[in-house]
């Protein structure tokens, strides 16, 4: 039984990008769907119901982070935005109008694949699977165990709490917040200082260099990663 491939919609004005996307995902057997504008593109979410979103945030029309919000208020597409350098403030209030991630430009296709791979696996996924897997890295997530190469690891149940979000997530961006939030409640949101005590403490354990993280990654400003391969 073969599946149908996915139907990427792809937002994005400049010419060139788009033709770079375009070629890279078609190249993958990937469906695409084209507009460059926001208008344009949010039309054709209703009329041809795509799997995933790319959206470039500076549009001739209308800010991509006015975009999501319009695209929030009636669907859960899910959305990857790519933002230039010069756009890092918007990338986080693009991810706070709900996108699910972000790439920044220039990037290879290495890395665009792998993103949306892992947006559409997460999109896919009704029941979490019982047990996470990449590189050396395993974790069983119904019998709360970990291990590295086959050694557990022991991990404190907040460490535990914090891992098996970021798998959740797996190769995707998880905000500051949204991580305090989910661990230590709402009311500690702001408390970054307990992110990088106990992401430190999960790299010690779980890295082979935790200065040089292979899993755990940081994105400066925004949030963790949890890499896949
Ligand atoms: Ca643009």
């Amino acid at each position: 039984m073969s599946e149908i491939p996915p139907l990427i919609l792809l937002i994005e004005d400049d010419p060139q990008t788009r033709r770079f996307l375009k070629s890279s995902l078609m190249h993958r057997g990937w469906r695409i769907l084209e507009a460059d504008n926001g208008k344009t593109g949010l039309a054709l979410v209703h009329s041809d119901n795509p799997d995933l979103m790319i959206l470039d945030l500076g549009l001739p029309d209308m800010d991509g982070i006015s975009v999501m919000k319009k695209l929030r208020q009636v669907s859960d597409l899910p959305v990857l935005i790519l933002s230039a350098r010069s756009q890092e403030q918007n990338k986080i209030l693009a991810l706070d109008a709900g996108a699910d991630d972000y790439l920044t430009k220039p990037f290879g296709t290495g890395e665009l694949h792998a993103r949306l791979q892992a947006l559409l696996r997460r999109a896919k996924r009704t029941v979490s699977s019982e047990v996470f897997e990449t590189g050396e890295l395993k974790v069983d997530l119904v019998n709360r165990k970990v291990f590295i190469s086959g050694n557990e690891v022991r991990v404190t149940p907040i460490e535990f709490r914090l891992l098996s979000i970021l798998i959740r997530h797996a190769g995707l961006v998880v905000k500051h917040h949204e991580l305090l939030k989910e661990v230590w409640g709402s009311e500690h949101i702001n408390d970054q200082h307990y992110l990088r005590i106990y992401m430190g403490q999960l790299r010690h354990k779980l890295e082979i260099n935790p200065a040089r993280p292979r899993y755990l990654l940081t994105e400066v400003g925004v949030g963790y990663r949890l890499a896949v391969d």
